[in-house]
């Protein structure tokens, strides 16, 4: 789902989403100055740029907040470990 808001008006162009992102969805908008979204698609919902933000101007989807831990199958146990 990635970015599902962004409030122009509230954003006060402090750029701390810019400097965030690790996906670079954000450039300063040179008319305005203000956070603009030029690859919202990039985006793989890290967060980081709505815990950021200020003016609470981002909202990023819930549904995409990813777990800390993978638990990926271990590889099968095949006896062969150090012996003792
Ligand atoms: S962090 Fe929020 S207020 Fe700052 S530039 Fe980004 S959207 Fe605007
Ligand atoms: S959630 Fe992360 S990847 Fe997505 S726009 Fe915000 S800082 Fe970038």
């Amino acid at each position: 789902m990635g970015i599902t808001h962004y409030n122009p008006v509230l954003c006060n162009g402090c750029g701390i989403c810019i400097e965030d992102c690790p996906m670079d969805v954000f450039q300063r908008d040179p008319a305005t100055g203000k956070a603009r979204l030029v690859y919202p698609g990039d985006c793989w919902e890290c967060l980081l740029c709505e815990f950021d933000c200020p003016t609470k101007a981002l909202e990023v989807s819930p549904a995409a907040v990813r777990p800390l831990f993978y638990p990926y199958p271990m590889p099968q146990d095949t006896g062969h470990g150090p012996q003792s």
